[in-house]
């Protein structure tokens, strides 16, 4: 045998030796001891031998550490048990002061203080160089660090380990993860069959175990209580988080929740290669991972190959081992980067997500699936059953059995895997010379600082660097045409020489101008964030998964500058530390203050904390100490200037000291006493509300319809009551859930010791009612202001709290989320202080406002086209003429815009029971713009339902006004440029009738 044939023997031996550790069966290592009485309870609570797997179907005993039947009393996964998340901590402490291969950390607190923890597991000697390991991954993460040097990547490759990040919980009523994370983590710690071992030796596993802890604990409460009370029915999960609900789950964009903020910072510091995020709904195992189309548009291919690779592998190993109904393509697509998961995903990681089959408890309960979910189809051979007994313990088996085989394909392709996040890594700072763009510019002068800063600092906490210009520069940009003159151009055949006029422009921009470049590791989240997006109406995908645009600039009301030329690199820039803050404090001298209104959000706070002065309204824009102001300025007296300038600096504001004040005609501006309105039906989107007013400190009562029903005078209470959409229709909001059975209270008890602090109730059943409807009728006529949005909108509408106002019908109308052009149609309302003529807001299928002068009158979809002349003498552009007397020319039809109402006729207004008096028709305050150019950025059809019809609309109603919305001003803290329709709505609700030019007639 010759030298070279003995070498290649040799190899192939290797190989073969290496392949067998590698494809080591899943079951458990013989010469270990089984904890008998535990694995008997596993295959008791199983509800099908076919619902287990040989990486489940027995729990190793270990002699040192405890299995999670020491906190939970029975196994993981029992009838009956449903731990809280002190519980679930208890237990994985137990572990980490048992076994050396478990460490746990705090990785922060929730909005309601409660903690949050992510749990290590792997061998000992990689727990111990996992900070040796973590220096090494965070050099692949930022390519920069190694030079981008290919070579010197492979060394630390071949010398790293990689993490896989595993978080469970985050949607409340999805409640098995925390129980089956509980024993993963003790098999991963203790199971000696070669399978786990592979695993544990070459991977370091990190679980949160539950991500919505204050949710969590509410649901256990609920969970507890129906346990105690068997035979009632038991109340909704109303609340999960403190503020929202399954949108916890669409926060990886704004950062706005605490949850979001400690995962990604769990994220940033550990560098992991994966972010497995565990929900339940569909059955019996959908892993999105592969899901379906539109993927975003801005991910590396490389990620979206990494998803087919694990996605089908997951599919086919569960499939292999007998488990029915696991599937990965399915409707979920992967286009909005708002889900928790994403983070990885738009942070050169890998993200996925299971759909595991949930019963929202432990109870074991025969579910009967729809057509839909049992069919046999390409992708899901082997379908779930259509009827089955489910139990808590079948989703735990599902949930670890995947989990694991995941854990065990990517130890067995670490290498790969660590290979790719680096090329990812590497890529996304070549971005510039690639597909570009080169950078982000946020110019100096930026009209709205404080939108700016806020927008900037989102970014930084995505993990971007920001640098700021230290002279001005001059960069290159496309030259937008408006739509129109394109078109008309194409139809004159347009000459050579407007063909030939330069596609670019310059654009200047001065120094200290923010410059956010893409040659850094965490680019794509900015391009997510700050590029357009287009949705396709002939996309073969038609049932979006969630929202279709999310533009930040246009959504924060910010100029964002897209520039592809990467000499912008050159420019003289430094890099900015610590947060971006916007330019303030207070400049002049003089008894009256002076702020100029640009729709920061920071004035309304400036209002309330200097609650004691005296604020005005300039209802026409103004020019004092060599400064313009805008209409609706602030006019500040009886603060000193000591007090002013340290609230304006906390605010990030400027304020102008003057000697004298403008001659101008102002207003007063109070700051009104608020409620914030809920229906115990759900406060999903409410809470999106909520949050906006806490994090800007504004004092306001949150009340439920409820109060609204109990409370004859809410005016003496109340000056504004804001009721943000509920996601019901308004039959239903008024007339709350069924009232037969028992009552559902939402109270604070021994047993249910984590509900009714948000608000409580002894039964969630009653909704607004007759009752309430009239008592918000009395709160409006009696001077209060009533803002409805959306549905509630609709309510107003439809219960007669308004006149002159009709919905109109939507007969092709698809904004799924979108962002939409608006239009100022009357500037001089103080709803619309500080905004420009034309800018973006934020629509889901909002409702069709018609108006009418006419109480009780329905409006019309669209103004009346030219009547066709009727059949008679004469060519078609001349009028018919009766034979035998004079002609009579008749009188003009009456023409209005669609956001206007018609013009009354001389018979509307001969008996004018039903004519609305002037001073008390609908005011128009903001439109939706043209069908051309109504779209910004995401998916819309049907634009012509909606263009130029009413988007904010004031309507008076005797001394009070009814203010509605068909945009959603306040939406994931992604809005912040429309947070001011209803802040100025809000200080002006008693001078909401400034400005307007009343109809003669
Ligand atoms: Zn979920």
């Amino acid at each position: 045998m010759s030298i070279s044939r003995l070498a290649a023997c040799a190899c192939l031996l290797l190989a073969t030796t290496a392949l067998a550790e590698e494809e080591a069966a899943p079951g458990r290592d013989p010469a270990q001891p089984v904890d008998e009485g535990y694995t008997r309870k596993i295959r008791e609570y199983t509800t099908e031998p076919f619902f287990l797997s040989p990486l489940v179907d027995y729990l190793p005993a270990s002699p040192d550490v405890p299995t999670p039947q020491a906190v939970l009393g029975d196994v993981a996964g029992a009838p009956g048990k449903l731990p809280y998340a002190a519980d679930v901590y208890r237990y994985m402490r137990l572990l980490e002061s048992r076994s050396p291969r478990v460490k746990v950390r705090t990785i922060g607190r929730t909005e309601e203080g409660r903690e949050m923890i992510a749990v290590a597991v792997a061998s000992e000697p990689l727990l111990a160089a996992m900070d040796d390991n973590r220096v090494r991954l965070g050099k692949l993460a930022d390519p920069r660090t190694i030079a981008m040097d290919d070579a010197e990547a492979d060394r630390l490759v071949a010398a790293s380990f990689p993490v896989y990040y595993v978080t469970g919980t985050i949607h409340s009523p999805e409640t098995g993860a925390p129980t089956a994370l509980m024993e993963l983590a003790y098999r991963l710690a203790v199971d000696e069959s070669p399978y786990v071992r592979y695993i544990r030796d070459r991977v370091v596993t990190l679980i949160t175990p539950v991500v919505e802890v204050d949710g969590r604990d509410r649901q256990v409460d609920v969970y507890n209580w129906h346990l105690a009370h068997p035979r009632e029915n038991w109340p909704p999960l109303v609340y999960w988080g403190h503020y929202v609900a399954h949108d916890n789950n669409r926060d990886a964009m704004g950062l706005t929740l605490d949850l979001t903020r400690n995962v990604l910072g769990e994220y940033l510091f550990q560098k992991p290669q994966v972010l497995h995020d565990l929900h339940e709904s569909v059955p019996f195992l959908y892993d999105n991972t592969v899901g379906d189309g539109p993927y975003n548009a801005w991910l590396d291919p490389i990620l979206t190959n990494e998803w087919q690779m694990m996605g089908w592998n997951n599919v086919s190993e569960m499939t292999r081992l007998g488990m029915p109904g696991v599937f990965t393509h399915g409707d979920f697509d992967t286009w909005s980067p708002g889900y928790l998961m994403f983070i990885a995903a738009s942070h050169n990681g890998i993200s996925r997500l299971y759909e595991t089959f949930g019963n929202a408890g432990a109870d074991t309960v025969v579910r009967r699936l729809s057509p839909d979910e049992y069919a046999r189809t390409w992708y899901r051979q082997n379908p779930p059953l259509p009827r089955v007994s489910w139990s808590q313990r079948n989703n735990n088996n599902y949930e670890q059995t995947g989990l694991l085989v995941s854990l065990h394909y990517f130890a067995q392709n670490a290498p790969a895997f660590l290979r790719n996040f680096y090329l990812k890594s590497k890529r996304s700072i070549e971005k510039p010379r690639l597909e570009g763009p080169a950078a982000y510019v946020f110019s100096a002068d930026e009209p709205r600082p404080g939108a700016q800063a806020e927008l900037l600092r989102v970014l930084q906490r995505q993990g971007c660097e920001i640098t700021r210009a230290t002279a001005a520069f001059d960069v290159p940009m496309p030259v937008r045409k408006p739509k129109d003159k394109d078109k008309d151009e194409a139809a004159a055949g347009a000459d050579k020489s407007s063909a030939e006029k330069p596609k670019t422009e310059t654009r200047h921009f001065p120094a200290g101008s923010y410059v956010l470049r893409m040659d850094q590791p965490y680019s794509r989240i900015a391009d997510m964030l700050l590029d357009y997006q287009y949705w396709s109406p002939d996309d073969p995908q038609k049932h979006p998964y969630d929202d279709t645009g999310w533009t930040f600039g246009e959504l924060f009301g910010v100029q964002v500058a897209r520039v592809a030329d990467p000499a912008v690199l050159a420019v003289a820039a430094e890099r900015v530390s610590g947060e971006v803050k916007s330019p303030s404090g207070l400049e002049g001298s003089g008894p009256v203050l002076a702020v100029n209104h640009n729709a920061d959000i920071g004035l309304v706070a400036l209002r309330y904390r200097l609650k004691d002065a005296s604020f005005e309204a300039a209802e026409e824009p103004f020019e004092a100490g060599g400064t313009k102001f805008a209409r609706g300025s602030f006019l500040i007296r009886g603060v000193s200037t000591a007090d002013a300038g340290r609230v304006a600096g906390e605010l990030g504001l400027k304020v102008q000291a003057l000697a004298a004040a403008p001659s101008v005609k102002t207003h007063p501006l109070r700051a009104p006493r608020v409620a914030l309105l809920h229906s115990w039906l759900s406060t999903q989107d409410e809470g999106w509300w909520r949050m906006a007013l806490d994090q800007l400190k504004l004092p306001y009562d949150y009340i439920s319809v409820q109060t609204v029903a109990a409370t004859p005078v809410l005016r003496s209470r109340w000056d504004v009551i804001v009721f943000p959409p509920v996601g019901r229709t308004a039959a239903a909001i008024v007339a709350g859930m069924p009232r037969w059975g028992n009552p559902l209270p939402w109270k604070t008890t021994s047993l249910t010791p984590n509900i009714g602090r948000i608000d409580s109730t002894d039964d969630m059943r009653p909704g607004l009612g007759a009752a309430g409807v009239q008592s918000l009728r009395d709160f409006v006529a009696g001077g209060g202001l009533l803002i409805g949005v959306m549905d509630t909108a609709e309510l107003a509408v439809s219960y007669g709290l308004t006149q002159g106002v009709a919905l109109g019908r939507a007969e092709k109308l698809k904004a799924p989320g979108t962002i939409v052009r608006a239009r100022v149609v009357d500037a001089a309302s103080p709803i619309v202080y500080g905004y420009a003529d034309s800018f973006s807001v934020y629509t889901a299928d909002g409702p069709i406002f018609n108006l009418s002068n006419l109480a009780g009158g329905r409006g019309r979809r669209r103004p009346p086209e030219e009547p066709e002349r009727a059949t008679g003498r004469g060519t078609a552009d001349e009028p018919d003429l009766p034979q035998g007397r004079p002609f009579a020319e008749p009188p003009e039809e009456p023409k209005a815009e669609a956001w206007e109402a018609l013009p009354l006729t001389e018979e509307q207004r001969r008996n004018p029971i039903y004519v609305i008096p002037p001073a008390q028709r609908p005011r128009t305050v903001l439109r939706y713009g043209d069908a051309k150019e109504l779209l910004v950025s995401g998916l819309l059809e049907g634009a012509g339902d909606i263009a130029k019809h009413p988007a904010v609309v004031d309507v008076p109603v005797e001394k009070g006004h009814v203010v509605l919305f068909s945009n959603n001003p306040i939406w994931r803290g992604e809005t912040l440029g429309s947070y001011f329709l209803v802040f100025n709505a809000m200080l002006n609700f008693d001078q909401l009738g400034a400005g307007r030019a009343l109809d003669t007639e």
